[in-house]
């Protein structure tokens, strides 16, 4: 359930049409739905409202600062991944101790940084790691607060490049490995062990892998209690599916369920990681088109929006619907959707049927809420484009389009 809806032939978000944004703003552009974000967060919140739980919000679904203001201003903390997204998540007055940092690098003045702000846990991915915690925390003379984050090995069937919780990816650590850190931490004057963690992967659409991983990480707390190392969060991660085409996740109702009877009962406080079922469809790219194309053996609709604006399609290959911003019943023909950057691997849409749209029209690529922006760069010296927050029939601009001076910020010419 979204606000992006047609009204006659016209696409709103919320209230307000999506071209009337386009043409006080430019393109290309991404806009949110306060509303969507808000209804997404409480019903996957309210999922759980029966234990004591905290959610997390993944910064790094997207990190804008409006939207993780939004979310901390409904009791959302964050989970966050690097420094800068400490430094967001602050920003946005997100409370130091709803936050929990997760990450196989973490350097040293990040631990530091999160450390001296009093964050909620360190989900920890190495020994090495908790080797680096306890020392920085012994100079700073206080406890650090850990987790450690265990790889369950189970199959999230999804795809491999968002799969984290396999033997084989450079995620958290192996069951029998964790069981030896807890010890060692539990040994370290420096450290607090406070919880558990996992995370096994992205845009799941089945139940039965998170299930099936806090099984085994809740048979691990079993043998740590039963050492005498108790835990009091049970951090599941996130990693929860949405629809792009035809998929159909399970509801947040189902997965609670399936989580809630995993754990089985006890009074630990649970904590999620959610970030693209929480953002993912609550955002929209919105593009111009420039140019049609006929090729050989394909028709391309060459738009002013790509791969640097959004890379999904290029990096996973992934589905992301396209929408004419005004309809029309021209005939639809198969069409590539791509865009200005010197890359064969820039395209938003691979062989989609669309009705024939011409110079100067809007397209909006649908489900770009998460990992959108947050992945963009300004590859061919492109800048990063503008970002709007919607709720009802007002709009605001909550990131600016990027100037040609932003793209040199910080460069200077050689002097040898
Ligand atoms: C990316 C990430 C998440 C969020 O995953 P979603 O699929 O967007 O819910 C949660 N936890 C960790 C550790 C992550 O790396």
């Amino acid at each position: 359930m979204n606000y992006f809806n047609y009204q006659g032939n016209e696409l709103y978000c919320e209230d307000v049409p999506v071209a009337r944004i386009a043409e006080e703003v430019g393109t290309p552009l991404y806009v949110y739905s306060a509303s969507t974000i808000e209804r997404h967060y409480r019903v996957f919140s309210e999922a759980f409202s029966e234990v004591d739980h905290l959610v997390c919000f993944s910064a790094k679904s997207n990190s804008n600062l409006a939207v993780l203001k939004l979310l901390g201003s409904m009791g959302a903390g964050a989970d966050i991944v690097s420094g800068g997204e400490l430094y967001r998540a602050l920003q946005a007055g997100i409370p130091p101790d709803r936050i929990v940092f997760s990450g196989v690098g973490k350097r040293d003045d990040e631990i530091r940084y999160a450390l001296d702000t009093g964050i909620l846990m360190f989900n920890i991915e190495s020994s090495e790691e908790l080797q680096s915690v306890q020392g920085i925390a012994r100079e700073m003379d206080l406890k650090a607060p850990i987790a450690v984050r265990v790889n369950p090995d189970v199959d999230p069937k999804t795809h491999p490049y968002i799969s984290t919780g396999l033997e084989k990816n450079k995620f958290g650590v192996p069951v029998t490995e964790a069981l030896t850190l807890y010890r060692q931490a539990a040994d370290m004057p420096n450290l607090d062990v406070v919880g558990i963690d996992c995370h096994i992967g992205s845009q799941l659409t089945s139940v039965h892998p998170f299930g099936e991983a806090v099984r085994r990480i809740m048979d691990l707390v079993g043998r740590l209690e039963a050492e005498g190392i108790s835990v009091r969060y049970v951090d599941v991660g996130g990693g929860l599916g949405i629809v792009y085409n035809n998929e159909s996740p399970p509801l947040p109702s189902t997965y609670a369920e399936t989580i809630l009877e995993a754990v089985g009962g006890g009074e630990r406080t649970l904590i999620f990681e959610p970030g693209r079922v929480i953002v993912g469809n609550a955002g929209v790219l919105v593009a111009r088109v420039l140019y049609n194309k006929k090729g050989a053996t394909k028709n391309f609709v060459i738009v002013d929006a790509a791969m640097n604006d959004l890379i999904r399609p290029s990096l996973y290959d992934a589905y992301q619907e396209i929408k004419p911003v005004t309809k029309t019943d021209r005939e639809a023909i198969v069409v590539d959707v791509v865009g200005p950057v010197c890359e064969s691997a820039d395209f938003l849409a691979r062989d989609h049927l669309l009705p024939r749209l011409g110079s100067g029209e809007l397209l909006a690529v649908m489900s770009a809420g998460a990992y959108g922006f947050p992945m963009a760069s300004q590859y061919n010296s492109r800048p990063r484009c503008a970002e709007v927050m919607v709720r009802d029939s007002r709009f605001e601009v909550v990131r600016d389009r990027e100037t040609y001076q932003d793209l040199i910020r910080g460069e200077r010419f050689f002097e040898g």
